[in-house]
């Protein structure tokens, strides 16, 4: 009864939210106070995958979901903003009938990296994929080591573990569970033997804390690593990225599935490969699934193209307090070679909370954009000067820097000046300050990790 009636005020609740817009967890908020275990109760499908980690998670899901669907699949899944317990209950009960048995044949969850243990106290993932762990949002989230504490628990029995064998900190979650499978990528053309990066996570082992040495980096503390004290090491992995060619935005996945990416990103490849293994683990071929994931596009506004005055630009979505989110951006730029300036923009640090700590621009390589083709860096938004003290350690020539904190007359000096292109680097809670000031172009760039 109870079940009857949670299911019922949440599908009620959430078709008054369809109506006025509203946000998308609070159906599922009012269900947990009617029945707080209800989801202990639901009769799920034969496939529940989760996806979490810091970087890569809502890429990752965007484009599981979409080649389930594209080979008949009924997926149930979540969106950016609702991985937490009340979002997870919102989605599940208004995909239920009222007797509470999910309508779908897979669930699939984004999950937030600290509340998947709430989740997960009542129902178990089949599967359950952990990208990586990077610095994301210390403020809320402190180090990574903190965070994988935080996940640790959430890890029920008889899940079956989708681990990044690249990532040194990740791997040391096979030890909690039943049964894991590995993905990760070979040494690739772009993969180096020194670290590269403003801080290295990976030096010291996560289990011992002896000195680690790597074979290769594919970026930060992502490659193949081994511990001189434990010997904890990269696993042999199950899915591979065996070859990988950023010019030509192509990948090969265990030795015979070629990939188009649609964005020539290493960590878009990551997001590729996790759902390449996931979608495999729940029976798609692999030929379903790369042909599948070639056709798609991200279409989340994450890379937008746009009109500034005389220039044509490149928005790329960016996180704050996200140093590796950042580099990405800024590797992307400095690897396409062509004319262009660059805007950086921080006001807002974050859309969730209230905060003006900036020591996370510290340890983004902004040394990136040192190069002859990037001929001016305008900063802006509340934070520009904190912007212009980081970017006067670079080497970077001063009078190429141009601070303008208002963000509208930053727009009209950039937008005033001919460059090749004009590329935007700044996080969600301030594209929109931004974007409005600009005219759309039709998007031609499909997936990018962030
Ligand atoms: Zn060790």
């Amino acid at each position: 009864m109870r079940m009857f009636l949670a299911v019922l005020v949440c599908r009620f609740i959430h078709f008054m939210g369809g109506l006025f817009g509203r946000g998308s967890s609070l159906p599922g908020l009012v269900a947990l106070k009617i029945y707080p275990s209800v989801l202990a109760h639901v009769k799920f499908p034969p496939a529940v995958v989760a996806v979490t980690g810091s970087n890569g998670k809502t890429s990752t899901v965007e484009m599981t979901a979409h080649v389930l669907k594209s080979v008949g699949k009924k997926v149930i899944y979540n969106r950016e903003g609702s991985n937490q317990i009340a979002g997870a209950a919102s989605l599940i009960l208004s995909s239920c009938t009222l007797t509470g048995k999910v309508k779908g044949d897979v669930v699939l969850l984004e999950t937030d990296e600290r509340y998947a243990k709430h989740i997960f106290k009542y129902f178990s993932p089949t599967h359950y994929v952990i990208t990586n762990l990077l610095r994301d949002q210390l403020t809320r989230n402190g180090h990574p080591e903190w965070v994988y504490d935080s996940i640790l628990p959430s890890i029920p029995r008889g899940t079956t573990l989708v681990l990044n064998a690249d990532d040194p900190l990740v791997s040391c979650f096979a030890d909690a569970a039943d049964k894991t499978v590995w993905f990760g990528m070979d040494r690739q053309p772009f993969s180096t033997e020194e670290h590269i990066g403003v801080y290295d996570d990976g030096k010291y082992c996560p289990k011992c804390k002896a000195p680690m040495e790597y074979e290769y980096y594919h970026f930060n503390h992502i490659g193949s690593y081994r511990c001189t004290g434990c010997g904890h090491k990269k696993a042999a992995t199950d899915f591979t990225v065996t070859a990988a060619d950023l010019e030509k935005a192509e990948i090969v996945i265990n030795g015979e599935y070629n990939i188009k990416l649609a964005f020539s990103g290493i960590y878009n490849i990551y997001n590729i490969l996790a759902c390449f293994a996931v979608c495999s683990l729940i029976g798609v071929s692999g030929g379903d699934v790369a042909q599948n994931i070639g056709s798609y596009v991200l279409t989340n506004g994450r890379i937008q193209r746009y009109r500034l005055g005389v220039n044509e630009g490149m928005f790329l979505i960016s996180k704050h307090e996200n140093s590796v989110s950042y580099d990405s951006s800024l590797k992307y730029i400095a690897q396409s070679g062509a004319d262009c300036a660059v805007i950086v923009i921080v006001d807002s640090v974050s859309r969730r909370y209230e905060t003006g700590e900036t020591s996370w621009l510290w340890d983004i390589d902004f040394e990136l954009l040192n190069c002859d083709s990037v001929k001016r860096i305008y900063l802006s938004g509340k934070h520009a000067e904190e912007l212009a003290v980081r970017l006067s350690f670079t080497d970077i020539p001063a009078d190429r820097i141009t601070v303008i904190p208002d963000i509208e007359k930053m727009t009209e000096a950039a937008g005033a000046e001919k460059y090749g292109m004009l590329y935007t680097v700044t996080c969600f809670s301030d594209k929109d300050k931004f974007l409005s000031k600009t005219e759309p172009l039709e998007n031609v760039c499909g997936g990018v990790d962030r």
